[in-house]
């Protein structure tokens, strides 16, 4: 409560002195006009009225904040506190190269690049918990469509507005700062409408599939922002290192996303060719799916011999490169055909060699192992001890259910609070109708 109870009180004071010059303007002229001139050509009082209009700002934020995402989780809170220090660093840095062109209103677009900065953080929180709950607040979706409608107008009214001084370094940077927002700003909406999608049509499984690519087209458009605001900095003979280093950094996203994508492309394509369908016999054997849990009509056969669903296990091997029910490896690179049935019937099964942590999954383990199989036994005890993707996604979820559980302790408190009154009052009665008893029996 710190912070809230500080911000008003600089409200106020200021707003104090404020009217405070006011009256005293008013009692040196004696009429309305002549002390208005007065006051408004004060240095002070200008001082006054730039920092009541940075103040304003705030409490638009605030307010804004209140009614677009209402309270905020433990989670989002703790990420706000975090990211405004490193948006407020990371803007501050790009913009230092332009501290000479600084005036009081460049200063506001600085303070207004460091809001929208921030609130592209939030917006990722909300999407996260679209992704994560099953239950969300009341008008969750209307709050957060409005949510991202605003902070979209609000990159759009930036882009329109006239930046002082024109054609200024700090124009440039600022309008790519904002461009690159407005991407930020769509694609994580494009992510929220997908989700939505998804919760109303768990038959939906594209959504995985349209996200990777959509990364590299949005990794792509940011880098050609950036790489455009580097252009014109350098027709003004100057360079910016901070800018050098988004355009590295945006190539090398859409680098890495355009090698998920050839990846999903190959494996899609090994998944289609080199996989057999699963015949009716075995479907009818295991009728299940075991990832999504529904009924089989067609199947994919791994080389383990487990069935899925094509779409189940697609989305799986995404992500995981083995076998959900006997975890046995499943050989994404140079998958080898189907057996034919002559190669069956000679013995050969096609099938990679099975070998994983904690036991053999194809038949009997041998007595021995050779060297080479002790070494990739450990290699791949060590690539599933640096699996921090996964260690990533296990934090986020304690930290979700961390926010919880304190929510529930706020809730326990609160009921013990009403116990422990409604126990008091039925002692008070007791002890009147104990005190009753006696007279009566007296
Ligand atoms: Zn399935
Ligand atoms: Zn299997």
């Amino acid at each position: 409560m710190i912070v809230p109870t500080g911000f008003a009180l600089i409200g106020a004071a200021n707003m104090l002195l404020l009217l405070f010059s006011m009256a005293h303007s008013y009692r040196v002229y004696g009429e309305l006009y002549r002390s208005t001139v007065f006051f408004a050509t004060n240095k002070n009082n200008i001082l006054l009225l730039q920092i009541l209009g940075v103040y304003l700002l705030l409490c638009c934020a605030v307010c804004f904040k209140g009614i677009l995402l209402g309270e905020l989780r433990i989670i989002e809170r703790e990420n706000l506190r975090k990211s405004m220090g490193d948006v407020f660093f990371d803007i501050f840095i790009s913009f230092s190269i332009v501290r000479k062109e600084v005036t009081f209103l460049s200063l506001l677009f600085f303070l207004a690049a460091v809001l929208l900065g921030v609130v592209k953080g939030l917006m990722a929180d909300r999407l996260e918990l679209t992704e994560q709950r099953d239950i969300l607040p009341r008008y969750f979706y209307h709050r957060a469509v409005l949510f991202f409608w605003t902070v979209g107008s609000a990159c759009a009214f930036f882009l329109t507005a006239n930046i002082p001084p024109r054609d200024s370094l700090f124009c440039f940077i600022f309008r790519s700062e904002v461009e690159a927002l407005l991407l930020d700003t769509l694609q994580l909406f494009i992510r929220f409408a997908m989700s939505i999608v998804e919760r109303k049509r768990p038959e939906w499984t594209a959504k995985s599939t349209v996200q990777i690519h959509l990364d590299v087209v949005f990794h792509l458009l940011r880098f050609f922002v950036h790489t455009k605001c580097l252009a014109s900095f350098y027709r003004k003979r100057t360079m910016s290192l901070s800018l050098v280093k988004k355009c590295i950094v945006e190539l090398k996203g859409t680098f890495d996303g355009a090698q998920s994508v050839r990846k999903f492309w190959q494996l899609l394509y090994q998944m289609r060719r080199k996989y057999p369908d699963a015949t009716e016999a075995e479907i009818r054997e295991s009728p299940t799916c075991l990832i999504c849990r529904g009924e089989m009509e067609t199947a994919k056969k791994l080389p383990c011999g487990h069935i899925f669903h094509f779409e189940c296990i697609r989305m799986w091997i995404e992500r995981q490169q083995f076998c959900p029910t006997c975890r046995a490896p499943i050989a994404t690179r140079n998958v080898r055909a189907a057996p034919t049935q002559t190669e069956a019937a000679q013995g050969d099964t096609g099938e990679p060699e099975h070998i994983q942590l904690g036991g053999f999954a194809g038949g009997e383990p041998p007595d021995v192992l050779t060297e080479e199989q002790v070494e990739r036994i450990v290699v791949r005890g060590v690539q599933a001890e640096g699996n921090t993707a996964q260690t990533e996604a296990l934090r986020r979820e304690v930290e979700e259910l961390k926010g919880r559980v304190e929510e529930l302790r706020r809730v326990i408190e609160e009921v013990k609070g009403v116990m422990e009154k409604e126990i008091e009052q039925l002692r008070r009665r007791v002890g009147e109708l104990e005190k009753k008893d006696g007279v009566l029996t007296g």
